[in-house]
């Protein structure tokens, strides 16, 4: 996976960006054989809550019966439709390791059964203990000077997969997307946000006491005394506090202009003189470096602040907190309990772990994502489903375009620019052409924490050895089984991992309403973001180039401002409301799908005649259906805690806004249920950008 991919997805990835660890997923417990989900329907009629009013609250309309009849399991901290979707494939997956690790056929299947199997080597880990991450700890307590901290960031964030200080990593040169460059981004936190450790209301303060707890707690489970323990934990509080301040917000890090300072090597060094660069630099893989994007200068002058002002040993007391919290998922039971309890439990409101199966499938797909993803699409993602995905893709382009013909509010300048980006626009469907060679990657079956190191080592070399070379745009940022999509702004494409290509988001046998409703709809949402308020700032070559008028500019700032209001409103916890700006991207996106899929859908139902344009399907039109279908993509039940770390982190509105917000927006949507102008759903002056 590309380290730095500016890409807009669907779904935030993989829960919450709670950044304990690069792997870490969630922690340890039983062992119950895994049973085959439920089949997903798409278009549920039971989902639908009758005695709800579509024009007052659609979400309430569509999802409400399946809200009522789908509590969140223990193990989860959301649960939607994606979400069983997820667990079907992750299902699949765990059959396909499971097999490869009792009974391997092939070269590559035994390599990523050795994987699985020693994750699920519950005996083992709990015998070892923290053994598996003394050498590290020995290294760290080895350090006699500052002035040897460069060469040991290195190997902490290369060898040992630890996210200590910043991240480092290759990326496309935003003005010139052909080239890849090196870039260094603020990091090192271990709370969701920096907000976490600025804010002073008294939540942030209780969490930042159980964040403090939680350490001490792990110190001492790795052997301190209380009063070290305490000390320590003082230290990486103190330490990511003062990284917190110098980071940019998730809002400015949307602005490309504000995460690019491409600039000599040499300025690292003003920024940060008291960091050794060039033998960091030479502790990495990456090849001889004479420039570098510099994607958050400020966190850098904090940085150095840090080595400047802070004790050696305070210094040692960050980077042991990090190898060991980075580790803790994949120890003994203690740790993982423990990992769990402040990640997942206090911060998320998850009840109990995951089932160490599911654990260990998903981290199995993160690190040998495209080995056991190809015998996964073999199984599990039929050719017709590329061929008809194209269809819809085609239908969705040229709907796009009409749309963009028609907007009252944009120049015909504009108009031809814009045209010209949708038309470079490439897709990729399913997974990748050519699939990654895994053959210098060593996994030992015996040896969790060791392949999960050497795992993260194989994909920092990999991507760092892209600096200075063309850019491949046949590569993919997710894996096959994924159940999301994106929208990468260097390389304008689109993409739909196979995982999402299945009921509820797509089904042959449906009819189109449906159909478009889901995956059109998605289709849609990933090509608006080509053109929202990040997307909108990178030509057809996906370089970051200005190709507005500035009227049709202001227009469309006026235009997007609307949604940041709508959407800063909505409240989806007591006293935690939304960021405007924060989802901004992903609303326009929504917001610009529906529009566009059911452009799509009328063109279809227009070719079909009036038969199909009239026909009911169990008693609703298929205007009704397409939007059903769409709402109940989003049905979901959220836990408080979960909403509101989301609400700070998460560029995506959660389900009800996402259909709320957006059928209150499309007067189509008021005319197909017979709303009137002014209810809740059809209100006097919706928002509008494509
Ligand atoms: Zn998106």
């Amino acid at each position: 996976m590309r380290f730095f991919r500016f890409a807009s997805a669907l779904l935030f990835c993989s829960g919450l960006a709670v950044a304990q660890s690069v792997f870490a997923q969630s922690s340890q417990s039983g062992s119950a054989a895994p049973t085959p989900p439920k089949p997903i329907q798409m278009f549920d009629l039971n989902a639908i809550d009758k005695s709800a009013d579509p024009c007052v609250n659609f979400y309430d309309y569509a999802c409400g019966n399946w809200r009522k009849n789908n509590p969140i399991p223990g193990d989860q901290a959301r649960w939607g439709r994606f979400n069983e979707l997820r667990e079907q494939d992750r299902y699949l997956l765990w059959k396909d390791l499971n097999s490869a690790a009792t009974d391997p056929r092939t070269a590559l299947q035994r390599k990523y059964g050795d994987f699985y199997a020693a994750c699920m080597n519950t005996d083992l880990t709990n015998q070892l203990g923290e053994k598996p991450v003394q050498p590290v700890l020995a290294s760290i307590d080895g350090l006699s000077d500052k002035k040897g901290l460069a060469v040991l960031i290195a190997r902490l964030q290369v060898d040992d997969a630890t996210n200590a200080f910043f991240r480092f990593g290759s990326e496309q040169d935003q003005k010139d997307s052909q080239k890849q460059i090196g870039a260094v981004y603020q990091g090192g936190l271990s709370l969701p946000d920096r907000d976490y450790y600025i804010l002073d209301d008294e939540r942030m303060t209780k969490i930042r006491k159980q964040y403090k707890d939680y350490a001490v707690a792990l110190f001492k489970l790795a052997g301190d005394n209380d009063d070290k323990a305490a000390a320590e934990a003082d230290s990486v509080l103190a330490i990511e506090t003062t990284l917190a301040k110098g980071s940019l917000s998730r809002v400015d890090l949307r602005d490309p202009a504000k995460r690019y300072h491409l600039l000599a090597l040499t300025d690292l060094n003003t920024l940060a003189p008291d960091f050794d660069w060039n033998s960091y630099l030479a502790g990495t893989p990456a090849p001889t470096l004479h420039e570098v994007n510099i994607g958050t200068p400020d966190f850098f002058k904090a940085m150095n602040d840090v080595i400047q002002n802070q004790s050696l040993d305070n210094i040692k007391s960050y980077l042991r907190f990090h190898a060991l919290n980075a580790a803790a998922p994949w120890l003994s039971q203690p740790y993982v309990d423990l990992n769990f309890d402040f990640f997942q439990k206090t911060l998320q409101g998850q009840m109990e772990q995951e089932a160490r199966w599911k654990r260990c499938t998903t981290l199995s797909d993160r690190s040998l994502g495209e080995a056991v993803g190809q015998d996964w699409v073999k199984e599990n993602f039929p050719p017709a489903a590329k061929a008809n995905m194209e269809k819809l893709v085609a239908a969705l382009e040229k709907a796009l375009n009409e749309d963009i013909q028609s907007l009252p509010w944009m120049t015909p300048e504009t108009k031809k620019q814009a045209e010209a980006k949708l038309a470079a626009f490439r897709q990729k469907i399913g997974y990748p052409e050519k699939w990654r060679d895994y053959s210098k990657l060593e996994v030992k079956r015996d040896d969790l924490l060791g392949n999960i190191w050497r795992s993260h080592a194989f994909e920092t070399d990999w991507d760092l050895k892209k600096i200075g070379k063309p850019v491949d745009e046949k590569e993919w940022g997710m894996t096959p089984p994924t159940v999301n999509a994106y929208y990468d702004p260097s390389n304008n494409d689109i993409n739909f991992p196979a995982g999402i290509l299945q009921p509820p988001f797509f089904d042959n046998s449906k009819d189109p309403a449906a159909n478009f409703g889901a995956i059109g709809v998605v289709i849609g949402h990933e090509m608006t973001h080509g053109f929202d308020d990040q997307g909108s700032k990178y030509d057809a070559q996906g370089n970051v180039q200005n190709w507005w008028t500035p009227s049709d500019r202001t227009a469309f700032d006026e235009r997007t401002g609307c949604e940041v209001n709508e959407y800063g409103s909505f409240e989806p916890v007591a006293g935690q409301k939304l960021n405007g700006k924060l989802t901004l991207g992903e609303n326009t996106a929504d917001n610009g799908g529906i529009r566009i899929a059911y452009q799509a859908l009328m063109s279809v139902l227009a070719k079909e005649g009036a038969s199909a344009e009239k026909k009911k399907i169990d008693g609703y039109t298929p205007e009704q259906r397409y939007f059903i279908s769409f709402a109940q993509i989003w049905c979901e039940n959220v836990r408080d805690e979960y909403a509101r770390v989301a609400a700070r982190t998460d560029p995506h509105s959660p389900g009800q806004f996402r259909v709320n917000g957006v059928v209150q927006n499309f007067d189509e949507f008021g005319k197909a249920f017979g709303c009137h102008k002014g209810q809740p759903m059809m209100p006097e002056k919706p928002c509008v950008v494509w």
